[in-house]
């Protein structure tokens, strides 16, 4: 019988496996039995590595010992070891040995030399990984930190070689040793060894040794059979965009407070004038003065919108939550809205759930989000045109409409403002929500809008652990959705 049939093996031969089989032979010498076996490993074995000790040396009383070294890339993980001991008959040596030979060739073969070809390509990718600039780590489908870039060790100041080879723990205790890396950075670790999750990513910052922002993410990698390898994470220094990013946002808040004062003046002196003596004012006058007013209350508004998104932008939006009535704060924003719809000729129809719970959160930003929506399905739908508010409580998965993504935080209240406008092409759905963005067709350019309205939106829903989400068709209508959870009402009374 040949054991060893079924396994890719090194055909390369050194000096050590002739000293291996030296010492093979003498276990032989005792055991003739073994012979064929050993015959079998002779024509395989031809990697380096395998060590025989002398009796006794490891195990007291064993009368041979046959060890072979194990290794994990470049760390000695411990010994494969045989013991024959004294008492052992020679047929039961020859069971051990036929068990045990299978497993040493596999582990010779394993350190065999890679071919030519094979080491030129895995020392080119060491090549690129070592010159990333880009923090990589890899996991192993054991858990096992199988790779770091340089730049982990600069970003970090854990040594690679401390934490290289070792399961993924030993990373997450080394996290949680080093100051300046957030405990955060630990749990991502440890969390994401044994979610099965896709992609994962997010931002975070290190203080220690300089202070970076670093952008990551995460992915299990498989091979072209769709075998496991493990996972993969990449971490990105973004400090000095981020340094651009608060000094652009340090100066936008800045000019628009300024502007802030001299418009205040403007809006309050034309309303003044106008409300002193209306009648006494030529009419073209009154005309002029109305547009001042009127587009003194335009920049006011863009001017507060900017500064909603550079308090958001900068953590400095403050939240005020409480058990918030979702009916009454739609019932209060249509109500504000009742002219403007009025004016553009608009039916609106309400549709509450009943039975709908309080939810937690800041009424007044929840209203803000809803004048948003409602302002854009006003402004984006020829008139006349419908448009149907809704509000449902959602306490499963399989109650979310199907372009919802699938992680909310559940339970939550989705409400969701639909109207038969001019809907949006797919080339602009795809910027809806970044900095100013407003979509091209003529329609809409004509209208009054900043390109912030969704942006803000955005940014209040997902600081309340919601989503803000939208379908839409180029001249049928859009539809746009956002989920607050629940939060406290579920467990607490209302008092
Ligand atoms: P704006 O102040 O321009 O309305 P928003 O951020 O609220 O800014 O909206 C960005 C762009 O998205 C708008 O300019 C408009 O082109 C498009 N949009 C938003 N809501 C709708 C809607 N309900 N129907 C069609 N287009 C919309």
């Amino acid at each position: 019988m040949n054991a060893f049939d079924a396994q890719p093996l090194p055909n390369a031969a050194s000096e050590q496996d002739l000293l291996a089989f030296h010492r093979l032979a003498l276990l032989a010498g005792e055991n003739p039995e073994i012979e064929p076996l050993l015959a079998a490993l002779n024509e395989h074995l031809k990697a380096q590595g395998l060590v025989f000790c002398e009796p006794g040396s490891m195990f007291p009383g064993a009368k041979r010992l046959v060890t072979v070294p194990l290794h994990h890339g470049e760390r000695y993980l411990g010994d494969l070891c045989l013991t024959i001991g004294p008492e052992d008959d020679s047929t039961l040596t020859a069971a051990r040995l036929e068990f045990f030979s299978p497993l040493a060739v596999l582990v010779l073969a394993a350190k065999a030399p890679l071919q030519d070809d094979l080491q030129q390509e895995r020392d080119r990718l060491e090549a690129v990984l070592e010159a990333t600039n880009e923090a990589i780590l890899m996991l192993d489908s054991d858990g096992v930190l199988v790779m770091a870039t340089p730049s982990f060790e600069t970003f970090t100041g854990i040594s690679r070689h401390t934490v290289v080879g070792y399961p993924v723990n030993t990373l997450a205790q080394q996290i949680e040793n080093q100051p300046g890396v957030p405990e955060r950075l630990a749990n991502i670790f440890r969390a994401l060894s044994v979610e099965p999750v896709e992609c994962q990513g997010g931002e975070i910052a290190i203080t220690e040794p300089q202070y970076r922002v670093l952008v990551w993410y995460s992915l299990p990698l498989h091979s072209s059979h769709g075998v496991s390898l493990g996972r993969i994470f990449v971490f990105h220094d973004v400090t000095r965009e981020r340094d651009l990013d608060r000094m652009r946002i340090e100066f936008i808040a800045l000019v628009t407070h300024e502007l802030r004062t001299p418009l205040t003046s403007v809006k309050g002196f034309s309303d003044l004038i106008l409300e002193i003596n209306p009648e006494g004012l030529d009419s073209e006058v009154r005309d002029y003065l109305q547009i001042i007013a009127q587009n003194a209350d335009r920049l006011a508004a863009l001017i507060k919108d900017i500064l909603d998104i550079t308090r958001v932008e900068t953590d400095r939006i403050q939240l005020i939550p409480d058990f918030c009535d979702v009916e009454g704060v739609i019932r209060s924003t249509t109500l504000d809205m009742q002219p403007l719809i009025q004016e553009h000729g608009h039916r609106l129809t309400i549709e509450i759930q009943p039975g709908l719970p309080l939810i937690w959160t800041d009424a007044e930003r929840l209203k803000q989000i809803t004048t948003n929506l409602l302002n854009n399905a006003i402004k984006y739908t020829l008139n006349p045109g419908e448009i149907l508010i809704q509000a449902v409580h959602i306490t499963g998965v399989d109650e979310l409409p199907p372009a919802a993504r699938r992680d909310q935080i559940l339970p939550c209240v989705m409400i969701s403002v639909a109207d038969t406008g001019t809907g949006i092409s797919p080339e602009d759905q795809a910027s809806l929500f970044k900095y100013f963005y407003r979509s091209t067709p003529p329609a809409h350019q004509s209208s009054v809008g900043s390109g912030l309205g969704l942006m803000l939106v955005k940014a209040l829903v997902e600081m309340q652990g919601g989503q803000v989400w939208f379908e839409s068709t180029l001249g049928v209508g859009s539809t746009f959705f956002f989920t607050i959870p629940v939060g406290k009402s579920v467990t607490t009374d209302h008092n």
